[in-house]
């Protein structure tokens, strides 16, 4: 499938590094999955402080407010599976192979993402290897080598 990024993803990559947006793009451009963008992966402080107190953030330190270059240094990438949403699913997900296939589609996102990252030999990190994995859908520039 030749897939291709909504208006509004479009805009929602808008201030983030241009060379971490290229990652995505070049994951899309694989065909498996049709993905999209978050609104706000470029914060100001007032977004995020706004995000902690909704709860959706956990720390105002994060990539996604501008770093010394004016840029976002992170991106929040969702997928979409038969044109429904990653999120919609979570919500209407009902049986444990509902649930496997959302996890399932997280991880599809993210290898993806780091092939597409090798290729580009960008230094991608992702909120899905944190503790917990409690962040999926973020993925960033990693400030240095990974050991
Ligand atoms: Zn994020």
């Amino acid at each position: 499938m030749e897939y291709k990024f909504s208006k509004s993803s479009e805009e929602n990559m808008v201030m983030v590094l241009p060379e971490l947006v290229e990652v995505p793009r070049k994951a899309l451009s694989f065909g498996v999955l049709d993905l999209g963008i978050i609104k706000d992966s470029f914060r100001t402080e007032e977004i995020q402080r706004d995000n902690i107190k909704k709860g959706v953030s956990k720390t105002m330190d994060t990539l996604h407010l501008p770093q010394n270059d004016g840029y976002s240094h992170a991106i929040d990438i969702f997928w979409y599976h038969n044109g429904v949403d990653a999120f919609t699913l979570e919500i209407i997900a009902k049986t444990d192979k509902d649930r496997q296939l959302i996890k399932d589609k997280w991880n599809q996102t993210a290898a993806l993402m780091y092939e597409a990252a090798i290729s580009l030999n960008f230094n991608l990190g992702w909120g899905g290897f944190w503790k917990g994995n409690w962040d999926k859908p973020h993925y960033y520039k990693r400030r240095s080598r990974a050991k």
